[in-house]
């Protein structure tokens, strides 16, 4: 059967758009193996403080599991803690260009203008090749920013197999069903994202209700006055559409003002984050739950990680 890998890096507060576009296909997936990783040494490739980053792995964990991950089925594990990620990163490391690293648009986005740039985020898309190999994955589902690092985890594979000998399985990339991409409410040209210094746009996970009230109430439309999705003319209410429709899974009714949609939505956002709250209250409670879920998602996969290092050792020419 195939198995799919969902990632995570804990770099902020969860949004809407991860739990829509990520969380709950990986929930409606759960009967094929799959992994959820918490890509917590991908959250060191930019500056860091390590108090938070701590508190923020531990937080995707239990929104993880707040959210209806079932660590029965599917394996919750944090990348730093299963060794072999950083053991392969590095054999890889040696079976890549750096011309191929140099030229990932996402390394030439962050480090543009940036000092001090981590070396580490030049080889980040190794690493994520790393965490894809090392689980035989066949399938990762990636939105358009991470679909170059697909492409080159897919090249490297491929090159690794032909030079040293099959070793690795070749993952394709797949658009998760009924993923909806969910916008920035402030500025729906771009996507809502944990890294947006303005937490404007985004609506957390975690939010309490009447800021979730707040934020949508301000949310950008138009001066068109019809509620219809129009993407080009009116990407704020076709945003607000969209989440209604994700939220609610109906088509909505035929809303007549702009209050009347954003009440909709407000109330169909509440409906879905409400129970998520709750839950992550209740689990929080037991931070030592998480951490077993995470001792034990590290157990279930590192067999497979162990042999697939020991493979790759062996076709590298590495003594055993
Ligand atoms: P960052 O800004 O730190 O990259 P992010 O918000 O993009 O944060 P990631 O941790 O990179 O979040 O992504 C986690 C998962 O959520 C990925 O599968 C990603 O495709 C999905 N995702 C992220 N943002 C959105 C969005 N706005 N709409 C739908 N899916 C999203
Ligand atoms: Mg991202």
């Amino acid at each position: 059967m195939t198995r799919r890998l969902t990632g995570f890096q804990p770099t902020g507060r969860l949004h809407l758009g991860n739990l829509i576009g990520a969380m709950r296909p990986l929930v409606a997936a759960q009967d094929r193996p799959s992994i959820a990783m918490i890509a917590d040494l991908h959250a060191m490739t930019m500056e860091h403080d390590p108090q938070q980053l701590r508190a923020n792995t531990l937080q995707v964990a239990t929104v993880l599991l707040a959210a209806g991950v079932d660590p029965q089925r599917t394996a919750i594990i944090a990348n730093s803690q299963v060794p072999e990620h950083t053991e392969l990163h590095y054999l890889l490391e040696c079976a890549t260009g750096y011309g191929e690293a140099a030229r990932m648009i996402q390394f030439k986005e962050k480090s543009a203008g940036h000092k001090g740039v981590r070396l580490s985020l030049l080889t980040y898309p190794v690493l994520m090749a790393a965490d894809i190999l090392l689980h035989d994955i066949d399938q990762v589902p990636v939105g358009d920013d991470q679909s170059q690092h697909l492409e080159l985890a897919r090249t490297i594979a491929t090159r690794f197999n032909t030079r040293y000998g099959p070793t690795f399985t070749v993952p394709e990339g797949i658009r998760p069903e009924n993923a909806a991409r969910i916008m920035d409410l402030a500025d729906p040209a771009r996507k809502m994202s944990k890294s947006t210094p303005s937490a404007a746009g985004r609506i957390g996970l975690l939010d309490p209700p009447d800021v979730i009230r707040r934020t949508i109430a301000r949310a950008v439309t138009d001066t068109v006055g019809v509620v219809r999705d129009d993407p080009e003319h009116q990407p704020g209410v076709t945003n607000l559409l969209g989440i209604l429709r994700a939220c609610s899974d109906r088509e909505p009714e035929q809303l007549t003002s702009y209050g009347a949609l954003k009440r909709e939505v407000t109330d169909a956002v509440e409906a879905v984050l409400g129970p998520i709250r709750a839950r992550y209250a209740e689990l929080s409670e037991d931070p030592g739950h998480v951490r077993k879920i995470l001792a034990e998602g590290k157990a279930w996969v590192q067999p497979r990680a162990a042999e697939t290092v020991r493979r790759t050792r062996a076709a590298l020419g590495l003594l055993d």
